[in-house]
């Protein structure tokens, strides 16, 4: 019997970058002819700052990242629904996804478990439209494990018995929920992924706050971080616009 693998880490890795914020700046400029002029980096930062307050939003389409995201799959059932991502020739302007088969291969059996502080109890007056959970008490958060271990348990075995009775994968992994893990490569522009990161995170003094699930927003702050590393300039601009994406 294959021994099942749980976890609560979500990861997010670089898989390449291509721009920087000179480049959203000179795209802006190339509107007055003066893009290839040399200019101090503190006039791309005063540039930059006027496109995010002011809404210019394309010159922030310049540019990409590629980033391979190991994450349960109830975080694709939510990432999948950005649509706009990138323009790349005929493909269009959707995020560019790549995700790993169910019909191609087994799935491993990795699931994912909440971490000790994920707040996961509904309080008295709990309101859906508003969502904000209590921290689960000892007894609650092991009960909550050991269901969702058995649950997942249960699943891998049928999983299994219907793969070595030569059942289409296609078919055997409907038995599977949505607490398994799965891989996926994903490509967006700097636009797009400030306005993903400001659905998809919960940061006080937000313009726009939003109550995102617990484990996107895992992921959302991983991304955030690789943002901020190859578009500095871009990710301040950002911070002080409220995390409004422009
Ligand atoms: C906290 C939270 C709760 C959610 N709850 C639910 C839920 O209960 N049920 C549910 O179904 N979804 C839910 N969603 C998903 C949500 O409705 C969006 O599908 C998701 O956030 C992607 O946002 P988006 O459409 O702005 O992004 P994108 O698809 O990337 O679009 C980016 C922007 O492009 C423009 N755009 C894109 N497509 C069109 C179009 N066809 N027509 C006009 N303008 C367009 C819009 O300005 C849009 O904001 C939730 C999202 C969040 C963050």
């Amino acid at each position: 019997m294959t021994e099942l693998r749980f976890t609560s880490e979500i990861t997010v890795e670089l898989i390449q970058q291509i721009g920087n914020d000179h480049v959203i700046a000179c795209a802006a400029r190339v509107s007055t002819g003066r893009d290839s002029e040399a200019v101090e980096p503190a006039a791309d930062a005063g540039l930059i700052r006027f496109l995010m307050q002011n809404r210019h939003g394309t010159p922030f389409e310049h540019g990409s990242m590629t980033v391979r995201v190991h994450a349960p799959i109830k975080v694709w059932r939510e990432w999948h629904r950005h649509r706009i991502g990138i323009a790349l020739h005929e493909e269009g302007l959707d995020w560019s996804f790549n995700e790993e088969s169910g019909r191609y291969k087994q799935l491993e059996p990795v699931f994912y478990l909440p971490p000790r502080d994920r707040l996961m109890i509904r309080p008295e007056g709990f309101r859906s439209a508003r969502p904000a959970f209590d921290l689960a008490n000892d007894e609650e958060y092991a009960n909550t494990i050991g269901e969702l271990k058995e649950g997942y348990e249960y699943a891998y075995r049928m999983y299994e018995r219907m793969l070595h009775r030569g059942v289409d994968r296609g078919l055997a992994r409907d038995v599977l929920g949505v607490g398994i893990y799965s891989a996926c490569y994903c490509t967006a522009n700097p636009r797009s992924i400030m306005h993903f990161l400001e659905l998809r995170t919960n940061v006080p003094g937000a313009k726009r706050p939003s109550k995102p699930l617990y484990e996107i927003e895992v992921a959302a702050r991983k991304l955030e971080t690789l943002f901020m590393a190859h578009w500095p300039v871009t990710y301040m601009a950002w911070q002080e616009n409220g995390r409004a994406a422009p």
